[in-house]
């Protein structure tokens, strides 16, 4: 048998050898335990939460042992291809504070000593490994048609048979390298497949670092390894990639399991040492009462941009996806209030290996924390820089009255009980308008709120009075002293007991008045520290407003 003969007819420009390869990549140098990690998407364009998700865990792995994090391109797929998809993927991923040490960092650029980081440039390499395995007569040409594979696929289900190429399915298998090389020379076309030497009497023990021992029979399929137009398949790719670039940890979807005995069979045919696997869970979601993945079609909280529109924080985000990778995130978090989240140990073995549960409500409560940790100018820049995108006016606004806009920010900041009214910047305007007489006067009547236990026209009597007496250029002690003592002089109480004897005797307590100012001043029923706005607002403001909500 001649498979020398073959590789050489099949591929006949390759004239590098395995061996090159593998000694032109050296290992790399790092210290003990440093991990390599890799995020290596294909560029179609779409930004899944999953993949930040992913990402996130890698990037952290290789940062927090001071390894390396690769970013790969994976376009062995080239009709799926979206231009611009990788620009995009590394603007997502740094506007997520994750960058990458090695591998692309443009359309077209790159860095680092392992490249080429874009699986379309690296076709030589896999032809030449691919070659070494038709010479060692471990892989051969398969001249099957897409219909011949349909009608091998048709009979198999017909009988029941687990469907594939493999064993007596594999048709090409056993042609001889003369018969081989005669098609190929009289114009076949033809994919290069592994002839898997796995036997279904014996299983495989492999130990992955998040889903523990998993134990599986060794694969049977004759797997294409190099597709028609000389790209490889993602199997192989992955075996030579990840040795070539000395990845030590494979973290990437737990969809990729079922084809670890096809990846654990390439490596050994290979020759190449198995790199520690770790199959991170899907992303899924409570529908109803169960559970399902996260989808791109039915879920808008499945693609990135839906975070950005939202207003969502991107650190609230990558806190958010931390709790859901090691559920002690949030045990950390509590006792490290003020540490970056960068400072959190992420473990391999704390992370759930049953699918990791997405909850909106959940992501939304963590950024509510975020944010109210967050300095006052902080929010206000960032909130600005969202405003600017999806809420002009608000943006306009707040530019214009940038003071007011920091200083708005500032209430009930500082304190053992920081604000937490906001999640997503989305909901900030119906909590600030107020503070903006171009929004507070266009208000419709409807959407005042008015205090609960008295009415429209009682807080008219009130405000009519108060308006002349109110003073605000003192302490917020001595301003409250003044509201109880007018609201005393209008049959209002301090004294909650007593009006808890005898509510018949008082028209209610110094709340309610405040109340009343609350709603002239702001329209709503439930803000921050009144007297703190008033001082915004300035005098002049407050009395305008006092004036104006007699008319209403
Ligand atoms: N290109 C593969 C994907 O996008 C990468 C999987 C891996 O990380 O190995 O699913």
């Amino acid at each position: 048998m001649d498979y020398k003969a073959l590789a050489d007819k099949m591929l006949p420009q390759i004239t590098k050898t395995s061996e090159y390869y593998l000694d032109k990549y050296k290992k790399r140098n790092l210290k003990e335990g440093a991990k390599v990690t890799r995020f290596a998407p294909s560029p179609t364009g779409f930004q899944h939460i999953g993949g930040v998700f992913a990402a996130l865990v890698s990037e952290r792995l290789a940062k927090q042992s001071d390894g390396v994090f690769i970013l790969r391109i994976e376009d062995t797929d080239q009709k799926r291809e979206v231009k611009g998809a990788i620009a995009d993927t590394i603007a997502t991923m740094h506007n997520f504070n994750i960058d990458f040490d090695e591998g692309m960092t443009g359309e077209y650029e790159e860095k680092g000593d392992y490249g080429p980081y874009k699986q379309s440039e690296r076709g030589e390499i896999y032809q030449t490994f691919a070659k070494g395995l038709i010479e060692k007569g471990l892989a051969y040409p398969c001249f099957c048609s897409s219909e011949d594979i349909d009608a091998i696929r048709a009979e198999q289900t017909a009988i029941k048979e687990t469907p594939g190429y493999y064993g007596k399915w594999a048709r090409c298998r056993d042609i001889s390298p003369e018969d081989a090389i005669k098609r190929i020379d009289s114009g076949e076309k033809f994919v290069i497949r592994l002839k898997s030497p796995g036997s279904p009497d014996r299983r495989k023990e492999i130990h992955d670092y998040v889903k523990g021992d998993v134990s599986f029979p060794e694969s049977l399929q004759d797997v294409v390894i190099i597709k028609s137009d000389g790209l490889p398949t993602y199997h192989f790719a992955h075996a030579v990639d990840d040795t070539l670039m000395g990845t030590t940890h494979i973290t990437r979807g737990e969809e990729w399991l079922p084809s670890l005995p096809t990846h654990v069979q390439l490596f050994e045919v290979l020759g190449f040492p198995l790199p520690k696997y770790c199959h991170i869970p899907t992303m899924m979601k409570m529908d109803g009462e169960s559970r399902r993945k996260l989808s791109k079609r039915k879920d808008p909280e499945s693609a990135v941009t839906y975070y950005r529109e939202e207003g969502y924080p991107n650190v609230s985000v990558l806190e958010y996806l931390l709790n859901i990778i090691n559920s002690n995130f949030e045990d950390w978090r509590a006792e490290n209030p003020e540490a970056p989240y960068t400072d959190f140990p992420v473990s391999l073995d704390k992370m759930s290996n049953s699918g990791a549960l997405f909850d909106i409500v959940k992501l939304h409560d963590v950024s509510k924390n975020v944010i109210a940790k967050m300095p006052a100018d902080k929010v206000y820049d960032l909130y600005t820089t969202w405003a600017k995108d999806y809420d002009k006016e608000m943006y306009d606004l707040l530019t214009k009255y940038e003071d007011r806009g920091r200083a708005l920010f500032n209430i009930d900041k500082e304190g053992p009980k920081p604000r937490k009214d906001f999640g997503k910047w989305n909901e900030v305007r119906e909590k600030i308008f107020y503070f903006f007489d171009e929004l507070f006067y266009d208000e419709p009547k409807e959407n005042l709120e008015l205090p609960s236990k008295i009415d429209l026209e009682e807080c008219k009597n009130l405000i009519r009075e108060y308006k002349e007496v109110f003073d605000i250029s003192g302490e917020q002690t001595d301003w409250f002293a003044g509201l109880k003592e007018f609201a005393v002089a209008h049959g209002y109480t301090a004294d909650r007991k007593a009006y808890k004897k005898n509510p018949e005797e008082f028209k209610g307590m110094v709340s309610d008045v405040a109340a009343a100012v609350r709603a002239a001043v702001t329209h709503r029923g439930n803000t921050p520290d009144l007297y703190t706005i008033m001082k915004i607002l300035g005098k002049e403001n407050v009395k305008e407003r006092f004036e104006k909500f007699l008319d209403l």
